[in-house]
């Protein structure tokens, strides 16, 4: 095997190969790492610019680089992608004939292909393995993408990914690069030990996407909402994830009957269906793809304008991930997600049937990591960031939470609700017995003494903290008065009376405790 020597600079290949004039981020410090022989391992957000951390010492090394990826349905793209500008790669894999196989090997020998990518299993697998032809060759890199697959702890764990510590110590002098979008702080201690990476080079890049808009919302009338969303989006490009592949059949079905350019996409499908359907989008020839997430991992187009989650995914890092296909150009895009109590039971008792108790535990506590992330009222973009290790300074002004901030929501009805109970009952009484009122309680003396009042049980659909804090913003805001200091009982003000009299809207400052009347998503 001849020593790998450098010889052109990585600054005229990537101007070469790939028509950039400079380095984003990170790439040169990593390329250098690489360059210089170290193990690296690279954590960059999706659309960060990964491939180039490892194609571009491909070209500046002599030798073969391998790429390890799990995606054989995609490899025939990348590959056919580098071709185009001059690259001369090439994938083998499960789908070819001994005789193609044989063709590629032959062109490696011969020093013609610079770049082989290949799926994990065809390593160690075969009565020729591949990894016998490689010590045969003069392997410059290996670069492992996706490369928390290996864990166990990630959402994606691919088992065939462990054979590759087997192959770092199969080939001691080779650098390996080990890249990934997505890895928590369990996945990426995995991620070196597994892969069996010697003292390796580390590259957090930072993982905020600030041109992304993340939004959830209730999904009650989920459809409607979607809708009233795509209108705002049209002609634009997106992906719709739904959890069934039946929800994607029928969604798709109710898009196109409504007139809107969509296709379905899931594994189920024929594969030159799912094939064609994933081509017609990426070309723009359809708008939208809606799909299982068995969609978009590695497809590479950079104008998605939206995604759009009708399930709560199972945990931040597929979350993340897939939102991350959004807005790869820079542009600004939307990611919005639909959650209901019910779709985090469904996905409890789907994990639940798992046999490997640990593995159920570490899933469960992503789920709920998950379901509060939906549930919270903090900057999403500041909860994302802190779940991936990282801080973010102040709220991010580009997120649903932050756009409500400062903003009122209509509360008359409810408002109404609560000043005519307090008027009917003579405004000689507390909050705490307004809301047994309001909420029609069962207690005798309540029933004896104030069943008949026209108010009696009309608040009974929302739980006492929703009146209590209601109760709460109307003192703030100069509805209600408490009198008396022992037993206080609550008075309208004259403030109250007038708006009443003229019937005007009650606008309340919108915030956490009023939240669950309003599930509108906030237009920008
Ligand atoms: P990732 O694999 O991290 O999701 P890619 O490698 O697909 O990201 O790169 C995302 C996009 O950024 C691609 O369109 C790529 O061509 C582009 N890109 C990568 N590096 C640069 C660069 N240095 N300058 C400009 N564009 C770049
Ligand atoms: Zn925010």
């Amino acid at each position: 095997m001849s020593e790998a020597v450098p010889t052109k600079k990585p600054e005229s290949v990537l101007k070469e190969f790939f028509g950039y004039s400079e380095f984003r981020g990170n790439q040169r410090n990593i390329i250098q790492s690489v360059l210089s022989k170290r193990d690296t391992i690279v954590l960059m957000p999706t659309g960060g610019g990964k491939s180039v951390c490892y194609q571009v010492p491909a070209m500046v090394f002599e030798g073969l680089t391998l790429v390890i990826s799990p995606l054989i349905s995609l490899m025939k793209d990348q590959v056919d992608a580098l071709n185009a500008n001059g690259i001369s790669a090439a994938f083998m894999n499960s789908t070819q004939s001994q005789s193609e196989q044989r063709f590629i090997s032959s062109q490696i020998e011969s020093g013609k292909i610079k770049l082989l990518y290949i799926a994990p299993e065809r390593l160690y697998r075969g009565d020729y393995p591949l990894v016998d032809f490689l010590k045969t060759v003069n392997l410059s890199l290996v670069a492992i993408d996706e490369a928390h697959c290996v864990s166990q702890w990630g959402h994606d764990f691919r088992p065939e990914y462990l054979k590759i510590g087997e192959l770092r110590r199969a080939f001691a002098k080779t650098p390996f690069i080990a890249l990934t979008a997505t890895a928590d702080k369990l996945t990426r201690k995995d991620i070196a030990e597994k892969l069996g990476l010697k003292s390796p080079e580390w590259f957090v890049s930072s993982f905020d996407r600030s041109n992304i808009t993340y939004r959830v919302t209730a999904k009650r009338d989920a459809m409607g909402k979607l809708l009233e969303f795509l209108d705002f989006h049209k002609k634009d490009s997106g992906v719709i994830y739904c959890l069934s592949r039946k929800n994607v059949e029928e969604t798709a079905a109710e898009l196109q009957a409504k007139g809107l350019s969509a296709l379905p996409y899931h594994a189920g499908l024929p594969r030159e269906e799912r094939e064609k359907n994933q081509e017609l989008f990426i070309k723009d020839e359809v708008k939208i793809m809606v799909a299982t997430i068995a969609f978009g991992m590695g497809i590479d187009k950079s104008n998605v304008r939206f995604v759009v989650h009708m399930n709560m995914p199972q945990n931040i890092e597929g979350y993340y991930q897939e939102t991350g296909r959004a807005g790869r150009d820079g542009l600004p895009s939307d990611a919005l997600l639909f959650y209901s109590s019910q779709d985090a039971i469904t996905l409890g008792r789907m994990l639940d049937q798992g046999d490997n108790q640990q593995f159920v535990d570490v899933m469960q506590d992503k789920l709920e990591k998950m379901k509060s992330f939906c549930q919270s009222k903090i900057c999403r973009r500041k909860f994302l960031l802190n779940y991936f290790g990282e801080q973010h300074e102040g709220d991010c002004g580009n997120c649903d939470i932050c756009f409500q901030k400062g903003k009122r929501q209509d509360m008359t009805i409810p408002s109404q609700m609560l000043l005519s109970a307090v008027v009917r009952l003579g405004e000689s009484y507390g909050i705490g017995y307004v809301i047994l009122v309001l909420r029609g309680s069962k207690s005798t003396k309540i029933q004896e003494t104030h069943q008949q009042l026209s108010v009696y049980g009309i608040g009974k659909d929302r739980p006492e903290s929703f009146w209590k804090n209601l109760c709460d913003k109307l003192m703030q805001e100069d509805y209600l008065a408490e009198a008396g200091s022992q037993f206080p009982t609550l008075k309208l003000t004259e403030f109250a009376w007038q708006k009443l009299k003229n019937k005007e809207k009650i606008l309340l400052p919108m915030d956490d405790t009023l939240a669950d009347v309003s599930n509108k998503p906030t237009e920008h």
